[in-house]
């Protein structure tokens, strides 16, 4: 079983894969947790590549296309073998984060996206994905103190109220897959919610 988390940053993603992961091992469940972009050596490396603060040169065609290759990785050498073995993997983050952020955020466009994608994951797909939904702003306050937060340009909000219309449209796209879950609420609800909507799946 395949399971994903997506959400704008701050929406609790971590938090709620670990709460997670201890019910799925309780349960006795051979569970992997990992995450993108990361989740092997290499993808890691890419990862500092793309989140160095320094690299603000980036084009962002640059960006989407070493995303997709830690992603090729990812998925080849850890999601792959973990679903053959019949593991529960959880992901932080998949195809739905680059479509929303690379596609819609910096306009790169969903096609192009799907296109560079479909050749990284070679028809590796979540069974279920939770979408973790709060506001950007909230999200964005939890993350970083309030200072910091009041330091964020209004460019960078407007940047992150278009990914989250992304996620919105994405879940309205994908009502099978994809399940909202209103992140706003506590954590422990929020587990108590998640859990719920595992065993109405039936794993
Ligand atoms: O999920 P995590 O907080 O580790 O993501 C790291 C950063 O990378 C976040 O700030 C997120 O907004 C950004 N990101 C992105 N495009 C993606 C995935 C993550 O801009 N496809
Ligand atoms: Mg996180």
């Amino acid at each position: 079983v395949f399971i994903t988390f997506e959400g704008p940053d701050g929406s609790g993603k971590t938090t709620q894969i670990k709460l997670l992961e201890e019910y799925f091992k309780k349960k006795g469940y051979d569970i992997l947790i990992t995450r993108e972009p990361g989740g092997t050596d290499i993808s890691e490396q890419i990862r500092k590549i793309i989140l160095d603060r320094k690299n603000t040169q980036m084009d962002r065609i640059t960006e989407a296309l070493l995303y997709s290759a830690s992603r090729a990785q990812h998925v080849a050498q850890v999601i792959k073998p973990a679903l053959l073995e019949g593991k529960v993997i959880i992901c932080d983050r998949f195809v739905d984060s680059s479509i929303v952020y690379q596609g819609i955020g910096r306009g790169l466009g969903i096609d192009f996206i799907k296109k560079i994608n479909d050749m990284a994951t070679d028809g590796t797909e979540p069974d279920i994905t939770f979408l973790m939904k709060i506001s950007p702003e909230k999200g964005l306050s939890r993350k970083f103190s309030s200072d910091e937060c009041n330091r964020l340009d209004m460019e960078r909000l407007e940047f992150h109220n278009k990914v989250y219309e992304g996620y919105l449209k994405l879940e309205k796209l994908y009502p099978k897959r994809i399940i909202g879950i209103d992140a706003a609420k506590s954590i422990e609800k929020v587990h108590e919610i998640i859990i719920k909507k595992v065993i109405d799946k039936q794993f």
